[in-house]
């Protein structure tokens, strides 16, 4: 038989798949790492349960007590599944700018949702990061986890996520490119991955125009769970060798095409890590295996980059027009 005992056993050991059609002309092999198959849906399923695990180790989270958190998306997730099922009660904190569907994710795992204004300062006392603190002080056995800079999230990608993928490629790999959020993925995952390969596994990091990690000023980009306007202390920069930044029409437009050529339905910064990882693989040869992590998947983002209208609305182009069953009968 091959029965799971709960839920949280099923986090991790994603699969590998390999590109056919984007990576026409490409000589390297470029594989990608399926994140939204875990059961929330999302790489931050492996973050929650290890940030979890450790506080429960070290007494920062007691039987009955309550996880805050400033998140709305997969790490709310994530932490929402871990807490149901051991028993925790979640909070929280959202802006307002926050759509519907993502707030009732959250709910639908039984966490409570505090909705605070987008357009307040990030030290006026009713924001996202403020609220969070009053009440992560305020509620009794309160337990912040702080994705940004706990220990944990890079650590849970350098003891699940990059032995994975060596084992998965026996080795072979020789790039591995992830968006940078938090940047607890590519640290933790480059740090396993170049101890592992005697350092000659090459990390780069896709990032959004605009970003702090490629050189910007954190100005605005519609690209979703990436990109930062600081520098979190998950991100250890000398893991990296390379950051790539990519547009947003880039990435939409990839992300787009991921879905159309080869079946693959993933969220916006899926697009981007792989367009960062195609402009990558220009220089590289048949020898070279690029293993391209994508975070979540695409069902959160139908009414965005999905959406002919919401992506004419910001002047991206759509899918190609000309073919479709309206076009016939018109
Ligand atoms: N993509 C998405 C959709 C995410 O939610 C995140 C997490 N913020 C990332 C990429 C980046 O991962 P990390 O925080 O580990 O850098």
């Amino acid at each position: 038989m091959k029965i799971a005992d709960t839920i949280l056993d099923l986090i991790g050991d994603t699969p590998l798949v390999k590109l056919h059609k984007v990576t026409d002309g490409v000589s390297a092999t470029v594989l990608v790492k399926l994140e939204y198959l875990n059961p929330g849906g999302s790489s931050k399923d492996r973050i929650a349960t290890r940030i979890i695990d450790a506080a429960e180790r070290e007494g920062h989270l007691l039987p009955g007590g309550t996880i805050v958190e400033p998140t709305s998306g997969n790490t709310g997730v994530g932490l929402a599944l871990v807490a149901q099922q051991r028993g925790y009660r979640c909070v929280f904190v959202l802006p307002d700018k926050v759509g519907e569907d993502k707030r009732n994710v959250l709910t639908a795992y039984g966490a409570e949702i505090v909705v605070t204004p987008t357009s307040v300062a990030p030290d006026h006392p009713d924001s996202y990061y403020s609220v969070s603190d009053r009440l992560a002080r305020e509620i009794p056995g309160a337990f912040k986890p702080n994705q940004y800079a706990n220990p944990n999230g890079p650590l849970s990608h350098y003891e699940t996520t990059g032995p994975e993928i060596w084992r998965d490629t026996d080795g072979r790999v020789t790039h591995f490119v992830a968006g940078v959020g938090t940047g607890g993925t590519i640290t933790g995952t480059g740090r396993y991955l170049r101890e592992v390969s005697g350092d000659t596994v090459r990390i780069i990091g896709a990032d959004p125009e605009g970003s702090v990690y490629s050189g910007g000023t954190g100005r605005p980009y519609l690209v979703e769970g990436v990109g930062e306007d600081f520098w979190p202390a998950a991100y250890d920069p000398s893991v990296v060798h390379e950051v790539i930044a990519v547009s947003d029409a880039e990435s939409f437009a990839m992300t787009r095409r991921l879905a159309l050529e080869e079946g693959i339905l993933v969220g916006g910064s899926s697009g981007m890590a792989v367009v960062a990882a195609l402009r990558a693989a220009t220089t590289l040869s048949a020898d070279d295996t690029i293993v391209v992590l994508l975070p979540d998947g695409g069902r959160g983002y139908l009414g965005k980059i999905f959406n002919d209208g919401w992506m004419r609305s910001y002047g991206f182009t759509n899918a190609p027009a000309g073919n479709t069953v309206a076009d016939l009968l018109e």
